[in-house]
């Protein structure tokens, strides 16, 4: 006969008998220790602390969001605009943010009672090319948020059924970033990157089914709008197995990026369809930045994004290719800027290391001409400062080096002794 636990009067929850604690609290279905009552005080009081300081977190001002980006990101100005104002509404609508709308007491007070209006939410599609700064602008605004962040490459991505990742995965990896706490997840950022490779291909791709283009993008339909999904959560080595948790995605900004090659024709094709006054006025300023400033719903539809994709992406903000000017001062101006990085890794030999403007220049222009945005620029630099980084520590008396360009407009990495006379490498 089973042991009716109340009889047995031992805590349910320590099973510790009454003679082992001082006080035993019993209930008609179950008995409590006085230890385990402070455990669930402890417990009980650590969740009320958590849930008071979310509700006290701020929701930071467009301009204060946008003043972070700055910090962070050069040029990319109406970008940062865009994506400050998005964040800013998308926020909004969230708890806690909305509990602390209400308390502000002015003309925003009672949101939340007032429910007859659904706020839709304003997930982004982010336009440019490479290594201008796409996902460096989603990480920054998910550390300024202090929400979780996940990355996922749309082309790793399958209709549900075939071969690759399913759609729900991208939630997996959220979630793991959120430490498996869900309702963090819940509010976080999904960054899903070269959306613009599962464009639907042409009409006369000989496939009987779309499943890496158009498929896909109905597979992401409804997590990006608003769905519950069941995720698989990693048990780790310890347990293997999967154990299924369900995601609300209402809440969740989903940032969709691509660079949308070829995007220039289709702009300028439709624009120049609709007489010769705008015609010209886009022939005169023969610039791809200008052209996909213009990019129209219209546009990302003929290139092969679906209506009701693009439907669930409503603010559409464009970054520009950077100029020579910005790539000089991503290498130099950020706290983490790749030349402070290489001057720490020197100064740790004891060097110090400059580069002359000239150089910097030269290193910018030549990311320019590969086209890589400032994605080039770090292996550009560390092809330059390979032979010195090979030699500098079985060197004594280095002092300083001098990345310049020399007469013949080679640029070179000279060496300085302690006399700062030039040293010879390999000697
Ligand atoms: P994209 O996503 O547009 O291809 P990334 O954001 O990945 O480009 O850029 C690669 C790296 O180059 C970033 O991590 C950052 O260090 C640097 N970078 C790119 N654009 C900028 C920018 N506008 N301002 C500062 N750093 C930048």
């Amino acid at each position: 006969m089973a042991v009716n636990p109340v009889n047995s009067k031992k805590c349910s929850f320590c099973g510790r008998s009454p003679n082992q604690v001082r006080r035993m609290i019993s209930g008609e279905f179950a008995n409590i220790c006085d230890e385990c009552i402070e455990t669930c005080n402890d417990l009980v009081a650590q969740e009320f602390v958590r849930l008071e300081s979310e509700r006290k977190k701020q929701l930071p001002t467009p301009r204060e969001i946008y003043g972070f980006l700055d910090s962070y990101i050069i040029g990319q100005d109406s970008a940062k605009r865009a994506l400050s104002v998005a964040v800013y509404n998308h926020y909004k609508r969230v708890s806690p943010y909305l509990s602390w709308i209400d308390k502000t007491k002015d003309k925003r007070e009672n949101v939340e009672q007032k429910n007859e209006v659904d706020i839709f939410k304003s997930n982004i599609l982010l336009i440019g090319p490479t290594g201008t700064g796409k996902t460096y602008l989603a990480k920054t605004l998910a550390k300024i948020m202090d929400v979780p962040f996940a990355i996922v490459d749309a082309t790793s991505l399958t209709e549900a059924g075939y071969i690759g990742e399913d759609v729900e995965n991208i939630l997996a990896n959220l979630l793991n970033n959120a430490n498996n706490d869900i309702k963090r997840a819940e509010k976080g950022i999904v960054y899903i990157d070269e959306i613009d490779k599962i464009a639907r291909k042409s009409e006369s791709a000989n496939l009987a089914r779309d499943v890496s283009g158009e498929g896909v993008q109905q597979g992401l339909l409804k997590i990006i709008e608003g769905t519950v999904a069941n995720i698989p959560v990693m048990q780790g080595k310890k347990h293997p197995g999967q154990e299924m948790v369900k995601i609300d995605t209402s809440n969740i900004l989903f940032i969709c990026s691509g660079s949308f090659a070829g995007m220039e024709k289709i702009i300028s094709k439709r624009i120049n369809k609709r007489g010769v006054g705008f015609a010209s006025s886009v022939e005169k300023s023969n610039d791809d930045s200008d052209l996909f400033n213009q990019v129209s719903v219209e546009d990302l539809h003929e290139f092969g994004m679906i209506p009701e994709f693009i439907g669930r992406l409503p603010v559409l903000a464009v970054v520009q290719p950077l100029s020579q000017v910005q790539l000089v001062e991503i290498l130099t101006k950020p706290k983490n800027s790749i030349v402070k990085q290489y001057q720490k890794l020197f100064e740790i030999d004891g060097v110090r290391l400059d580069f002359d403007d000239e150089a910097l220049n030269f290193i910018a222009k030549e990311a320019i001409d590969r086209e890589t945005g400032a994605r080039g620029l770090r292996s550009i630099i560390e092809k330059i400062l390979e032979p010195v980084m090979f030699e500098i520590p079985s060197q004594k008396n280095v002092k300083k080096v001098v990345v310049r360009l020399n007469g013949d407009g080679v640029i070179e990495p000279v060496i300085l002794g302690v006399h700062d006379s030039k040293m010879a490498m390999n000697s």
